[in-house]
């Protein structure tokens, strides 16, 4: 035995006689033959055996710039010689304040520009705005966690007890959406409507409204786009109308539901939801932890109609996905119906222990500087349609049903019969087959169920993007021959 195999032996050993895997089954774990991840360069991963492969769902949606990227391993080391982490209860630190006004300017220049495109637009008769520009919410209050489902915790908590601050005691839960996803803990559970994951846990889970899925391949109300005419809003509408007393807000994951198998919203529909939210007195939180930081070819997907949230949750690509770190950021509004005297108790009793820790903000800080240096979203508009044609060629496949995609957020679902939509059996595990099919060839990715998910980094080359898109096909053929 060589020396690295009788280290790759090690490890699998270790793992298998310690770990637990997320999102596991550890039954076949235990049986299968690990990959051991042992290095990164730019959109490719190398395992321990020395082969390199393609990141195709950058780390799970996480890497921005690609891996070992100079500017922010820099940042990094350089705050690791001063100090890692000090906390935010009691005092602050630069790396917090100086990434809280990054991320405040970030928006407000996306805002910016929604706003004069706003003003431009004068409401039209046939759709009559319920909300002028000066109503849209100005996010300005960053609080920081460290991961998305945190940041929805913390969004959720914070629109309730908004509500009780205002002395309207009645909205106490929340309108979100079937096919929804904001996270594992019990809180982003309960908004969440998965049944797959979220079924055996309702139990514990407090009761929320749920508004149909703008899942057009699929639709839940039987109709077709654009003939619908959103029919989902207008069940929403219902559901608002109905129930606004009790509602203190919706959540939201804007254009694209990522983890149900990334299902793009039609256009329109986020708008119609925030001029909804506003018509009934609903905050809206804008769950962009898998959207935000360019993923969709913006730098948020609320950009994509306009809209801005009253609650904004931020995850994922935030330090580049080198590090775990969240924000919640609040507008103004909500932020000042928290002040008051210690006794009145309008205090938002939350935080947890590495807040605004100051390695990753100092990382999150070199990733947004990346954005301006390297034009980011600028270089990211060829490769979108480049992707996108790529995606065209092979849309004909036989078992290929739908491909969805919203910049870099791309999900092919996989169908048994093409005709009648029939899916695969989950014990099939075909998306799975196809991802391990992808292994072999030199492509890491991961799917959803029967959905095959391509989320490369937002750095990636035509050249990479091209054999991503290769291999893909080529084990989507293999598969489902
Ligand atoms: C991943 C994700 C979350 C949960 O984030 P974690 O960091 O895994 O807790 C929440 N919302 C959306 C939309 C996500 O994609």
């Amino acid at each position: 035995m060589t020396k690295i195999q009788s280290f790759k032996y090690h490890i699998e050993k270790l793992d298998k006689h310690y770990l637990w895997h997320p999102f596991t089954q550890m039954k076949e774990w235990m049986e299968a033959n690990p990959l051991i991840i042992t290095e990164g360069r730019g959109s490719f991963l190398k395992d321990i055996t020395g082969k390199w492969y393609i990141d195709g769902v950058s780390s799970i949606w996480v890497s921005v710039h690609g891996h070992r990227k100079k500017e922010i391993n820099d940042a990094i080391k350089e705050q690791v010689d001063r100090i890692s982490h000090s906390t935010l209860l009691g005092l602050t630190h630069p790396p917090a304040a100086i990434l809280a006004e990054k991320l405040i300017k970030l928006i407000q220049i996306s805002e910016g520009t929604q706003l004069r495109r706003w003003e431009a637009k004068k409401p039209s008769v046939s759709q009559p705005l319920n909300f002028s520009t000066s109503q849209l919410p100005e996010l300005s209050r960053v609080f920081y966690s460290d991961n998305g489902s945190t940041a929805v915790e913390i969004g959720l908590k914070m629109a309730f007890q908004y509500w009780q601050h205002k002395r309207i005691k009645g909205k106490k839960t929340f309108l979100s959406l079937t096919n929804a996803y904001h996270g594992d803990t019990i809180g982003a559970v309960s908004v969440g409507g998965i049944d797959l994951f979220h079924n055996i846990f309702s139990p514990l889970l407090f009761k929320t409204y749920k508004a149909p899925s703008p899942y057009c391949y699929r639709c839940e109300l039987g109709k077709e786009y654009p003939s619908c005419k959103l029919l989902c809003l207008q069940e929403m509408e219902k559901i608002m109308r109905k129930h606004h007393k009790e509602i203190a807000a919706l959540i939201i994951e804007p254009i694209v539901q990522g983890a149900a198998g990334m299902i793009v919203a039609p256009s329109g529909y986020l708008k119609g939801v925030r001029r909804l939210c506003s018509k009934y007195n609903i905050l809206m939180i804008a769950d962009e932890v898998a959207t935000g930081f360019g993923r969709t070819g913006k730098m948020f997907a609320c950009e994509h109609e306009d809209i801005s949230p009253d609650i904004l949750c931020l995850a994922k690509g935030i330090t580049g996905g080198y590090l775990p770190l969240a924000a919640t950021i609040a507008s103004e509004k909500i932020y000042n119906a928290f002040l008051g005297e210690l006794r009145d108790l309008k205090t938002f009793f939350h935080g947890h222990t590495y807040t605004g820790n100051q390695l990753a903000c100092a990382a999150a800080i070199a990733n947004i500087e990346l954005f301006k240096k390297e034009k980011t979203l600028n270089k990211m508009q060829g490769k979108i349609n480049f992707l996108k044609k790529e995606m065209d060629k092979i849309k004909g496949l036989h078992h290929i049903g739908d491909i969805r995609q919203k910049g870099f957020m791309v999900g092919i679902e996989l169908v048994k019969n093409k005709k009648t939509k029939e899916p695969y059996p989950l014990e099939d595990k075909m998306g799975w087959e196809v991802c391990c099919k992808a292994r072999e060839k030199g492509l890491i990715i991961r799917p959803l169920g029967n959905v095959v998910v391509l989320m490369p980094p937002l750095s990636i080359s035509y050249q990479e993007l091209k054999s991503l898109v290769r291999i893909t096909a080529e084990a989507l053929m293999k598969v489902t021959e």
